[in-house]
């Protein structure tokens, strides 16, 4: 088989397995919290949750009827043999998985707001890549940006004297006021750098990190704990009619800033968070090391 219809084939199950299963860490971190919760309520609605994830399973459905705007973050060894056509072939897979699957049509064109019927558009799926050199693999996380869980998403600059506190302030005042809307229990990626540009992005790729895990800095992982137990206070509970916990993860991503700035950005998964890894390597043999259980 030509290698290229292989890679493309291989990115269309890719998609496929991620719109229809949650990766292994979110769907223990679900059934974790459903374990801890005692309202009546929370776990009708945990119930809720389990039972659609196993019908979309043995149905082969995406799990949410919003299956999201395709974004991927490619980690791409200089030396993998297929950097040349990679992103027209991740842009045939996502015209083919929007068919196959099938994904709904969810991209727009800015200004006509004319959907395109695809999920192609204007720098849609989104790409955005990092080099790694001496390396002939690749490693691609998809993210499925959902409509209600981007809602919260949001940056800004914070004046020079309102410090780590400010952040905090941020994140709280965010998730009080829109959580709601995303979906609850959420995965909260916070992003810190010099601009709001940086902070953005940054908080995109903390989500990118399993739930579970800590940032590597000390500080910033006690930070990530610290939030979440603070943010659990809050009751916010699955889907925002109250409960014991409201999120499953504060995870933390930063660049040394600027001494006069801290840019702060937030962007919120749902209890639905689908985001997938794989790894290919130049014989096109792969893992999804996100879904190892969950196919
Ligand atoms: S917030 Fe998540 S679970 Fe809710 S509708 Fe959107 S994608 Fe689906």
């Amino acid at each position: 088989m030509d290698n290229l219809k292989k890679l493309k084939d291989i990115l269309v199950e890719f998609i496929s397995v991620v719109s229809i299963h949650l990766p292994d860490d979110v769907y223990h971190s679900l059934e974790a919290m459903a374990n801890k919760e005692d309202g009546r309520i929370g776990n009708e609605l945990y119930g809720c949750i389990f039972d659609n994830l196993e019908k979309a399973k043995t149905l082969g459905r995406p799990l949410c009827q919003d299956t999201g705007v395709l974004q991927f973050f490619i980690k791409a060894g200089t030396k993998f043999p297929y950097l040349d056509e990679l992103e027209e072939t991740i842009i045939e897979a996502t015209k083919e998985a929007t068919e196959k699957t099938p994904l709904r049509h969810n991209v727009v064109e800015c200004f006509t707001e004319e959907n395109t019927g695809n999920n192609v558009g204007t720098r849609a799926p989104f790409i955005e890549w990092e080099i790694i050199p001496h390396s002939d693999e690749l490693h691609i996380d998809l993210y499925l940006a959902g409509g209600g869980c981007s809602l919260p998403g949001r940056s800004k600059v914070l004046m020079p004297l309102e410090g780590y506190e400010g952040i905090v302030k941020y994140v709280f005042d965010t998730i009080v006021e829109w959580g709601v809307n995303a979906c609850p229990p959420l995965v909260v990626g916070v992003g810190i750098g010099t601009c709001s540009a940086t902070a953005a992005l940054l908080s995109k790729k903390a989500l990118l990190r399993p739930v579970g895990t800590h940032n590597p800095n000390p500080l910033a992982a006690d930070m990530e704990k610290r939030m979440k137990k603070g943010l659990d206070k809050i009751g916010i509970g699955p889907l925002g009619l109250t409960g014991k916990e409201s999120v499953q993860a504060v995870n933390i991503e930063y660049a040394a800033h600027h001494p006069a700035t801290l840019g702060v950005g937030i962007t919120v998964g749902c209890w639905a968070t689908r985001r997938g890894a794989i790894d290919i390597r130049s014989d096109l043999s792969y893992d999804i090391p996100s879904h190892k259980e969950a196919r």
